[in-house]
């Protein structure tokens, strides 16, 4: 059809809406227009009324029929349309199995039938359609322009009160239970309702008034689209390889599609208003691609999909997240993609879980969902297309699945598992003020793990020993732009008046390689191998810049009080004394300045990098203490990625030659009288913290959440046995120490 006539018939249609007659007037008129300018013998408007589609205005069926004829949502073909959500498009209308003749309405003479849903707020409250006696089909700028009425006629019926009420029966995606499956990115169970991170914007006006405006909104937005998709693919650029870089270029590819725009551009000249007219040609895509069983192509729509809506969100000024609501209840985000800040602008108390289309177990927003303890899953194909704004939903992030609308046998059995916990959390909170002491005496130190502000009130909640490790690389994941001195210190000042008179150790920066960030530009060409790349002290060693500037954040805001510093992902000695050096550089350049400084200054090394176990006789004699960071180190010692689900049996870090090695490690420093303590996520698990304290550990740092657990475990523990049992496994050959100890636990009745 040409958009002259796309444009004829709007305009006639605003002519409509402008009149003042009676509503039912407007319609007839409405159907009377559309069958002239798509040269149909028939147009009909059926709007919902008590739960079934009545015919509201005819043109060319028979008038006695208005107002008689009804059909139920999925009986005959405008009830498909209704149940369907989709247009309806045959050349021959009774070899659809779903036909249901009307005799009243005198249809028998036609063959061809053309038909699209009438939606207002997502919901269905009517079925638009034509008929011709000869058999025909209709062609897609035909279809559109229906689309394009049924959106006024939606305006229209809204505007007039007809009295339209949404299909009385829920389109289907929204009825059935689901579990959609995906990947684990953040162990845990949670339970709320589906708030969309980006919640789609309802489209109000449809017909323009001023069609030079409307033009004007659209080229706006199409350059505010380009600009924001050109910043995403600049971005990602230092993110390294991986899906998102596809994603980004068919978002590239589309955005400055001049086809697609042109579409929208045709559509705005017709008279429509830009976001009518972005939605018109996204609907028509859809019908169009909906045919075609290519997951290829189902996945470029979603992208496009994803594009229309960006840019209506753009040009109607709607740009905010669901965050900015202030949601009062608990639920599950569901988005595309999130950045870490924007996960972080979620009140915590009410945001339960996550639930993404991609995300990977290395991205910033998964770290910082982890170290929220907000369980989250990912990979989730087609997420936003099954779940409904306000579903219910579970989310089982171990088994890796999203239940939606789930049936009262999920739920029930969510809710079993939820009482069991909060009976043994209750439990842990009973032995808050009791310290870690093991039946045979042996007091552990347990502290806590964290990197963000919002971690800070774990410390009271769990009364642990003080923070092992302070991941500062999480401020700078957070922040789209290099933290500045006065905001770093900020940040570690409140860390450490949180903290009191309980210790905190400081990590430098962590980031580079997998922890990328996009004001400091990775290596020329990527990396392979990220996890052992240009990451940590070997990047901070060669932007001394940046190592200084948070050395005299830290100084300065523990000026008074006790500093500890340690460094990541020492290899060698050497880099430990070359960090160390810049620290006391910053140190003498501020006392110089009469600035106050700390009390004192303690520094550690983290031993991640395998070799810095074999060369300790050189670096202990440097430091003042250890910390073990077992995630890291387990992934080397094993050339098993920690990230990588399919590795996770071969990543065990009761392994003999693990145990071994750390076991060795530990003896070395107590020899030497350099305090370690173990900060990876090993000394959070009951049963791993257990074999930690067999070989001699007795520090801990861990997630706060396993604190209570850590000590229950270690309360109800005799560990001179258990030590001694170890010693002889480490020593045996082909011994399997999880199945060992496991026995152990369950004979002596370990809290495990
Ligand atoms: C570790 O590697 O064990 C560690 C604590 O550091 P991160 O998890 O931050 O790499
Ligand atoms: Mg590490």
């Amino acid at each position: 059809m040409p958009v002259g006539s796309a444009r004829e018939i709007l305009r006639r249609l605003h002519d409509v809406m402008a009149a003042r007659t009676p509503a039912q007037a407007k319609l007839d008129e409405v159907t009377r227009i559309v069958a002239a300018e798509l040269g149909s013998e028939v147009a009909s408007i059926y709007l919902v009324k008590d739960g079934a589609l009545e015919l509201f205005a005819t043109h060319g069926l028979k008038q006695e029929a208005v107002h008689v004829t009804r059909l139920g949502i999925g009986q005959g073909l405008v009830g498909t349309i209704a149940e369907t959500r989709a247009p309806l498009n045959l050349a021959e209308a009774s070899s659809h199995p779903r036909f249901a003749y009307r005799p009243e309405t005198g249809e028998e003479r036609f063959h061809s039938f053309a038909g699209v849903p009438i939606i207002r707020r997502e919901a269905v409250i009517g079925v638009l359609a034509v008929q011709h006696v000869q058999p025909r089909a209709y062609d897609e700028f035909e279809i559109e322009a229906l689309q394009t009425v049924a959106m006024v006629l939606a305006e229209l019926i809204a505007a007039s009160g007809l009295g339209a009420e949404p299909a009385a029966a829920p389109r289907p995606r929204e009825t059935a239970a689901l579990r959609l499956p995906g990947l684990r990115l953040v162990d845990g169970v949670a339970r709320g309702v589906a708030v969309f991170h980006q919640p789609r914007v309802r489209i109000e006006r449809t017909v323009a008034d001023d069609v030079e405006a409307e033009r004007r909104r659209l080229e706006a937005g199409f350059r505010a689209l380009r600009e924001q998709v050109d910043a995403m693919v600049r971005q990602a650029e230092f993110a390294g390889p991986g899906d998102h870089d596809e994603i980004l270029e068919t978002y590239k590819m589309f955005a400055f599609d001049e086809g697609w725009a042109r579409r929208i551009h045709d559509a705005v000249e017709g008279g429509l208003t830009a976001e009518a007219a972005i939605e018109t040609v996204a609907q028509a895509q859809r019908i169009r691609m909906a045919g075609s069983s290519d997951p290829y192509l189902a996945e470029r729509l979603h992208d496009l999909d994803d594009l229309s809506n960006r840019l209506i969100r753009i040009i109607s000024g709607k740009l905010g997240t669901a965050a900015r609501l202030g949601l009062k209840e608990d639920m599950i985000l569901i988005a595309r993609n999130l950045g870490p800040a924007e996960l972080l602008e979620y009140d915590r108390r009410y945001l339960k879980g996550v639930a993404l289309e991609e995300g990977s177990l290395t991205a910033h927003v998964t770290i910082i969902a982890r170290a929220m303890g907000v369980p989250m899953v990912g990979r989730i194909q087609r997420l936003r297309d099954q779940v409904a704004e306000g579903d219910p939903l579970i989310l089982d992030a171990g088994a890796g699945a999203l239940f939606v609308r789930p049936q009262a046998s999920v739920v029930r059995n969510y809710e079993e598992q939820a009482a069991l916990r909060a009976r043994r959390q209750a439990g842990f909170e009973a032995l808050r003020d009791l310290p870690a002491v093991s039946r045979d005496g042996i007091r552990v130190s347990l502290f806590i793990n964290a990197g963000l502000r919002s971690d800070l009130p774990a410390l009271a909640l769990t009364n642990a020993d003080g923070i092992g490790l302070f991941r500062t690389e999480f401020q700078f994941l957070v922040s789209a732009t290099l933290p500045r001195k006065e905001r770093q210190i900020a940040l570690y000042r409140d860390v450490l008046d949180a903290a009191g008179d309980r210790p905190v150790i400081f990590r430098t920066v962590d980031i580079g390689g997998d922890k990328a960030v996009p004001y400091i530009s990775a290596r020329e060409g990527g990396e392979e191998n990220p996890a052992m790349g240009w990451r940590a002290l070997r990047l901070a060693l060669e932007r001394k810049g940046l190592l200084t500037v948070q050395a005299r954040a830290l100084l300065e805001a523990a000026a008074g009080r006790e500093l500890n510093l340690m460094f990541p992902m020492i290899a060698e000695a050497w880099e430990f004394a070359e960090a160390k050096a810049v620290v006391e550089a910053a140190r003498a350049a501020m006392a110089v300045r009469g600035r106050p400084l700390p009390s004192a200054v303690r520094y550690g090394a983290m031993l991640e990098v395998p070799a810095l176990g074999e060369t300790l006789d050189e670096l202990l004699p440097m430091v003042d203490f250890l910390s073990i960071g077992t995630n890291d180190l387990v992934q080397f010692l094993l050339a098993a990625d920690r990230g990588n689900p399919k590795l996770a049996a071969r990543y065990d870090w009761l392994s003999r030659g693990v145990l071994r090695y750390l076991a060795r490690v530990v003896r070395a420093a107590e020899e030497r009288g350099v305090t370690v303590t173990v900060c990876g996520e090993m000394g959070g698990r009951p049963l791993e913290a257990l074999a930690l304290l067999a070989i001699g550990v007795r520090r801990l740092s861990i997630t706060p959440a396993g604190i209570g657990p850590v000590k229950a475990m270690v309360r109800s523990a005799e560990l001179a046995p258990i030590a001694a049992k170890m010693a002889l496994w480490l020593d045996t050959p082909g011994a399997d120490i999880r199945a060992a100890l496991s026995a152990e636990v369950a004979a002596r009745g370990i809290d495990v």
